[in-house]
């Protein structure tokens, strides 16, 4: 059936509704995910649905979960439950799971044997056929289910973005590269790049309605460009987008080390926009814990790249990814961790302890330190961390940086990133929120910089 049918269609359910009908989409895990559930909304409202953010209120509800870290699934089962009540009040509302947590056969195994109210699974490949389902289910149909793997989402698709300043571009998605520990290239497949036309055009778009700052996604934007038929790298990509005109920082992330190049670095500073910051996930200090988790980059490769920015730019930040308890880590391979941390001096890590994802090579393998051993490892290294980043920061003290200014806490005070993407709190009203300032920084609390502001 074709697309305006389908949508007539339903927007005659809809019109028959005794009430406003509404949808509610919660999303969960990355900002892949996240902007995923912003097209979710895009196609709800543009159905004819009044978008909520209570599901108790709403007739379709939608839980957009990520299947990256087990614990955070353990979650969405919990989640998925609590939302049974509504059914039993309601046997009309449409639940439904999508994001990459529906594409795993065991879930949807799972959902249909248990979860009989969870009316519709859609994979997110598939999220452009979420209309079809919908009708179907309108029509009659108990159970929909849909799962396409390594496709582009339809350029094409409405998005209700979450914020009026800060918006996600993905500019490609899955993965390649198989990490040990992660499922991601098997539930996202493998890598796709969106053509630099559409990239770009999305991007002036943005720009042109006011948007401050632009976070280019994709789970190794370094490795963009590859499959394009006119291929073209990242680095390609950035200078072609800092040519757009107007008041904006573009931000990205993840970087894989191993695509990370010196060219990169060049891009971003001699670049009008693009922030001098590089989230570089090392995941470990030890080159033998890396060959294990499938990460082809040495230490040593690593720390010349960082060497390579932090020359011609000091004030260049890099932040990291680190996994603790990795099932080989022995307390040699953690000292190595926390001597890397001690070189580099990150702006920002975010640490995790290692929680094996079934389906991953590494979870076969055994833990070989006991959950007391890896405990006490990352509190070491979050008070190592702690204590080199305040005294590392400090290198901003006295300095004016521009900061787009992001929310305000009830205390008043104003919270915002500067172009290293440290985090700066400052006083000041909140009709500053999503504009740039400029802020002279005057203190440094643990990993966020303290300033005042000097103008608009
Ligand atoms: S690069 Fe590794 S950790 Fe990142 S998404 Fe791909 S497989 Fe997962």
């Amino acid at each position: 059936m074709e697309a305006m049918t389908i949508r007539r269609k339903i927007r005659s359910y809809l019109e028959a509704m005794p009430h406003t009908p509404k949808a509610c989409v919660q999303s969960f895990g990355c900002q892949l995910n996240f902007c995923d559930g912003e097209k979710y909304k895009g196609v709800l409202q543009d159905l004819g649905y009044q978008l909520t953010d209570i599901p108790e209120e709403a007739d379709v509800i939608l839980l957009n979960a990520c299947a990256v870290r087990a614990h955070a699934e353990s979650r969405i089962w919990g989640r998925i439950g609590s939302l049974k009540p509504i059914w039993e009040k309601n046997p009309n509302v449409i639940i439904g799971l999508c994001g990459c947590m529906a594409e795993e056969q065991e879930v949807r195994t799972l959902l249909r044997k248990s979860y009989p109210f969870v009316k519709l699974v859609l994979g997110s490949g598939a999220m452009e056929s979420l209309p079809d389902h919908l009708l179907a289910l309108f029509e009659g149909e108990s159970h929909r289910e849909a799962v396409e793997f390594g496709r582009l989402p339809d350029e094409s698709l409405p998005t209700v973005r979450d914020s009026r300043f800060q918006a996600s571009v993905p500019v490609m998605y899955g993965c390649n590269n198989f990490c040990t520990y992660c499922i991601v290239p098997y539930v996202r497949g493998r890598e796709r790049s969106r053509t630099p036309n559409a990239i770009e055009a999305e991007v002036r778009e943005l720009v042109a309605s006011g948007y401050k700052e632009i976070l280019l996604l994709g789970q190794n934007v370094n490795s963009y460009g590859k499959d394009l038929s006119e291929p073209m790298d990242f680095p390609d990509l950035l200078r072609r987008l800092d040519t757009i005109p107007g008041e904006y920082v573009i931000r990205f992330m993840s970087s894989h080390p191993k695509d990370a190049t010196r060219e990169l670095i060049d891009v971003m500073l001699a670049s009008n926009h693009i922030e001098w910051h590089l989230h570089l996930p090392v995941q470990s200090g030890s080159n033998r814990v890396l060959q294990e988790m499938n990460r082809p980059y040495t230490i040593e490769q690593y720390l010349n790249l960082i060497a390579y920015a932090r020359k011609q730019a000091p004030l260049f930040s890099f932040s990291s990814d680190l996994i603790v308890g990795f099932p080989t880590e022995t307390e040699e391979d953690f000292q190595k961790t926390l001597d890397l941390i001690e070189t580099v001096r990150y702006d920002n890590l975010y640490t995790f302890i290692y929680s094996p994802r079934p389906g991953t090579k590494a979870a076969a393998l055994p833990q070989i330190s006991t959950p007391e051993t890896i405990s006490e490892r990352m509190q070491r290294l979050l008070a190592k961390q702690r204590e080199l980043t305040e005294a590392y920061n400090a290198r901003f003290l006295g300095k004016t940086c521009k900061v787009l200014v992001e929310r305000q806490n009830e205390a008043g005070l104003l919270f915002g990133k500067n172009r290293e993407g440290l985090h700066v709190e400052l006083t000041g009203d909140a009709a500053l929120i999503g504009k740039m300032v400029a802020v002279r920084i005057d203190g440094v609390k643990n990993w966020a910089l303290q300033g005042t502001l000097e103008s608009e």
